[in-house]
């Protein structure tokens, strides 16, 4: 368990090619914007972590980052709406 937190931090922005990945048939999930990859990362630490669960102590060090990449995904998709 604890060698997944490290897995998490590291978990790039996979840009599959469209053409190919319209191609593949649907196995799972469906394709997730950025948006929901990155709380999806950050949910599925938190659920995996103990510290992030222990609500007596302070969240680890992983936590922050991924919720920190979740909310510059949110603000990327806001300044593309806006137009900047
Ligand atoms: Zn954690």
């Amino acid at each position: 368990m604890a060698d997944e937190r490290s897995v998490d931090v590291d978990e790039p922005t996979n840009p599959a090619p469209a053409a190919e990945s319209a191609r593949r048939p649907a196995v799972g999930v469906a394709r997730l914007t950025p948006v929901q990859e990155a709380y999806s990362a950050y949910a599925r630490h938190f659920l995996n972590c103990d510290a992030c669960m222990d609500r007596s102590s302070p969240s680890c060090e992983t936590a922050p980052l991924l919720w920190r990449d979740y909310q510059e995904q949110v603000e990327a998709v806001r300044a593309k709406l806006l137009g900047r």
